[in-house]
């Protein structure tokens, strides 16, 4: 068995929908298990109409609710009694929230999840049309999660053991279709894995099958050397290691998910990222350990609006207790620290989440004095060769040499440099790291 899991612009019409089947009629002796996103940016769009709901808008969430309706009926032909039956029930729904006038996380899942729901039926009637073999499963019955809405963790166990019974039997003359990201608790009340949370699915899936390989199609031709959105022209990375792929994934390589890897590496699957318009591309390989390369990193990952604090207190000095000081206040705001940098009586750290900053910064100043810069962005160098390899760090500053860095980080992961730059100088930042460290791709390990 293998996992094909397909994201939303793979799926996100009629046309993209026959291409996918395709491609899974052409892996049919592998005997595939389909993971689909929903259709295009019908999250987005699901989450837009949510808020317009409780924002008292209850006209314009109906009206763009309607368009979300046309939308997937034009995108899909058959399945329609089913597709009528979801946007009815989407539609008490959202009439619900207007009344409420508040949007729980719980209400938040309740709307996201219509986007996989139909997208997983619309597809499975797609490849039951072209003559595929293929049955829905509804993955809230087989992914069982904690009560963490949005942002639920799955319980491995229980997910694991119903999926071991329910797949198999089903898989060996039949292609199972399965919605991405959404999940259930123990009884019953739908939840999701998070943004990006399908590629997610797609590895707890692999896992709990023991599946030979779990594939990620995408919109790209693989992992790539820089994120195409900042730089463009970038290399195919042919093979890469978990860890790497890991990393990448955390320090904002959106094309895979920052969990993805970890159900992979437990049963030690491979994974492969490909190109659903592309096929024939061989895309990128993860694996546990990837082969030697000659270049000193496998790729170059960002994450945007990240915001820079710096905490000094001089009354520190000498005296123990500030980092835990510190860290307790961003813990008690539930508040993740990105990067850390300290020095006796300063430090510096990055937050993506600036939900509960003005607390926090409120806090911190009882005890030091707090600076605060936004619009910054973090630069991440990934390679398993970084700890081997000596003047990296030479390498990097030379090419920066006309970029204000702004903070430093090497040494948690040894596979890893990361940088803190302007968000106005990132992109240069990018280019100069990239022309250094890719001058000369090593055509075994990059295309
Ligand atoms: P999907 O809808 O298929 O899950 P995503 O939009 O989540 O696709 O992820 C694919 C996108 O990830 C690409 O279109 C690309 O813009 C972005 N991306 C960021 N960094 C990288 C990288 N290093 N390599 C490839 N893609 C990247
Ligand atoms: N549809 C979800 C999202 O847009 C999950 C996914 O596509 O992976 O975040
Ligand atoms: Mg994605």
């Amino acid at each position: 068995m293998i996992v094909m899991k397909f994201g939303g612009t793979s799926v996100e019409s009629k046309e993209a929908i026959a291409r996918v089947a395709g491609i899974v009629e052409s892996r049919i002796a592998q005997r595939p298990v389909v993971v689909v996103s929903a259709m295009g940016k019908t999250t987005n769009r699901l989450l837009a109409i949510a808020s317009s709901a409780v924002a008292g808008r209850r006209q314009e969430a109906l009206d763009q609710l309607a368009q979300l309706r046309d939308f997937h009926c034009r995108e899909s032909s058959g399945a329609d009694a089913e597709i009528e039956a979801h946007f009815s029930e989407l539609g008490e729904l959202v009439r619900g929230l207007a009344v409420m006038g508040e949007l729980t996380p719980r209400a938040t899942d309740a709307i996201s999840a219509f986007g996989e729901r139909l997208s997983s039926r619309i597809v499975t009637a797609a490849f039951c049309r072209r003559g595929l073999n293929a049955v829905h499963m509804d993955s809230r019955k087989l992914i069982v999660t904690d009560r963490r809405h949005t942002q639920a963790a799955p319980l491995f166990a229980e997910t694991y053991a119903r999926l071991s019974v329910a797949i198999p039997p089903l898989a060996k003359n039949q292609i199972v279709v399965m919605g991405g990201f959404i999940a259930a608790t123990e009884d019953g009340v739908t939840t999701t894995l998070g943004r990006g949370g399908s590629d997610y699915t797609a590895a707890i899936v692999g896992a709990g099958i023991g599946a030979d390989e779990i594939q990620i199609w995408t919109d790209v031709d693989g992992m790539l050397t820089a994120d195409p959105g900042i730089l463009p022209g970038g290399y195919r990375v042919k093979t890469c290691s978990f860890a790497e792929a890991a990393e990448l994934a955390y320090f904002g390589a959106k094309v895979l998910h920052p969990a993805t890897v970890l159900p992979a590496i437990e049963k030690n699957i491979p994974v492969r990222i490909l190109n659903s318009r592309r096929p024939e591309v061989a895309g990128t390989l993860i694996v546990a350990e990837a082969p030697r390369c000659n270049n000193a990193i496998r790729s170059i990952a960002c994450k945007r609006n990240i915001t820079l604090v710096n905490i000094v207190s001089t009354r520190m000095l000498m005296a123990h207790g500030f980092l835990h000081r510190i860290f307790e206040v961003f813990d008690r705001f539930e508040t993740p620290v990105d990067m850390l940098a300290t020095s006796e009586v300063s430090v510096s750290m990055t937050i993506d989440n600036t939900r509960a900053l003005a607390s926090i910064r409120a806090e911190l100043e009882t005890f030091s004095e707090v600076s605060v810069e936004t619009d910054q962005s973090i630069v991440c160098l990934v390679g398993d060769n970084i700890r081997q390899t000596p003047g990296v760090a030479a390498r990097i500053f030379g090419a920066l040499k006309d970029v204000n860095v702004r903070m430093v980080s090497q040494g948690a992961s040894l596979l890893n440099f990361s940088l803190v730059v302007a968000a106005a100088d990132l992109r240069r930042a990018v280019e100069s790291l990239h022309a250094e460290f890719f001058r000369d791709p090593d055509p075994a390990a990059f295309e």
